[in-house]
């Protein structure tokens, strides 16, 4: 089947070129897919989009005229589809459900200990000569509740590692997961976990319900000083509100892999740009604040996974008219 990979950087070249084994022809594309873009799809069959592009109404209009049947999506979230105008054209959307959700959790715990202890200070500091302790002062992480927001395949992975650490967990989820509770997770209503919680980690995905899910009544709610963690998608965490509880001291340190207008920011040098968002700008002038620009999916064996499922999600649709995981 001919593929045009949207918003493609050297390294998805590598792992799609590999998991297609010369099955589909792939053409690679840097720009992203927007309504405007989406015309460089001609010839295809199916898209690959990532995270970073616009499946709108708009996008898919153009697509099906172009007689594209299939969009690939080499990501979990889906929040950047309008399913309904797929639907309505008849366009099958799919997508990679779990790959390597360690590589998430794994990120998500970086975060954490990194804010924790300092380590993106004292590696500044270190280069500089400076070998003064002054403001690095951490915490145990052992015997400290920690409450994680979402319990699917990431948000258990994060649970199984922070209990490694002696951590108390307590998780809020509306499909509590079993196994989860046997090893000791208790479930609470998110109420209590925010109450209860010196590190709070984000793991839901991102859905009218969940947007903002975080927000000023919520921060407020949290013990004072608390961590919070937001691995997820960006707008389940209302960023103003971030930034008046880091100013206030009710936000005691504040770990982003992702954030609510990263489509402008995140995947590109901008090294050589003025950055004219001044909320992300003031977000970075914390010091108790950590950003890294999506990443958490960035392991070999995450970006292996993705191109595996994409490229069988591609095959099983030629086959059959069905891909292997499709979103409804
Ligand atoms: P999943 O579908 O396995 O789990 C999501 C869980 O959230 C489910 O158990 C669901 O019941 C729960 N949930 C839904 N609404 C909730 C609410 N209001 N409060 C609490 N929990 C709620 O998804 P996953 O694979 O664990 O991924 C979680 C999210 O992580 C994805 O949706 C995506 O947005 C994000 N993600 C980020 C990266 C990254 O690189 N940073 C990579 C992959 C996924």
């Amino acid at each position: 089947m001919d593929v045009a990979l949207f918003s493609t950087k050297p390294y998805d070249r590598t792992f799609m070129e590999a998991a297609s084994a010369g099955r589909h022809r792939l053409t690679f594309i840097e720009a992203h897919l927007t309504p405007a873009t989406a015309v460089l799809a001609r010839g295809a069959g199916a898209v690959c989009p990532f995270v970073s592009d616009t499946i709108d109404a708009g996008t898919l209009q153009v697509l099906h005229g172009l007689g594209v049947r299939l969009v690939a999506l080499r990501s979990a979230g889906f929040n950047n589809v309008d399913l309904a105008a797929a639907k309505r054209l008849g366009i099958t959307v799919a997508r990679v459900p779990a790959y390597s959700p360690e590589a998430i959790a794994e990120h998500a715990v970086a975060l954490i200990l990194s804010l924790n202890r300092g380590i993106h200070r004292a590696y500044a500091r270190v280069r500089e000569g400076n070998f003064a302790l002054d403001g690095l002062l951490g915490f145990n992480m052992h015997g400290r509740s920690v409450g994680v927001v979402g319990t699917g395949r990431i948000g258990a992975a994060t649970a199984r590692i922070l209990l490694g650490f002696g951590c108390r967990v307590m998780a809020h989820d509306p499909a509590p997961d079993p196994a989860l509770a046997a090893l000791g997770v208790a479930y609470v209503p998110l109420e209590e976990l925010l109450g209860g919680a010196d590190i709070v980690t984000l793991h839901c995905p991102l859905l009218p319900a969940t947007r903002h899910l975080i927000d000023a009544g919520a921060i407020a709610r949290m013990r004072r000083g608390a961590m919070l963690i937001n691995t997820s998608r960006g707008a389940v965490l209302d960023t103003q509100a971030a930034i008046e509880g880091l100013k206030s001291g009710a936000i005691g340190h504040l770990g982003l892999d992702v954030y609510e207008e990263e489509e402008a920011l995140f995947f590109e040098d901008l090294s050589d740009t003025v950055i004219r968002d001044d909320v992300f700008q003031r977000l970075l002038t914390f010091p108790n604040v950590l950003v890294t620009g999506h990443q958490g999916f960035f392991t070999r064996e995450a970006m292996a996974a993705i191109a595996e499922v994409t490229m069988a999600n591609v095959s099983a649709f030629e086959a059959h008219g069905h891909a292997l995981h499709e979103v409804t």
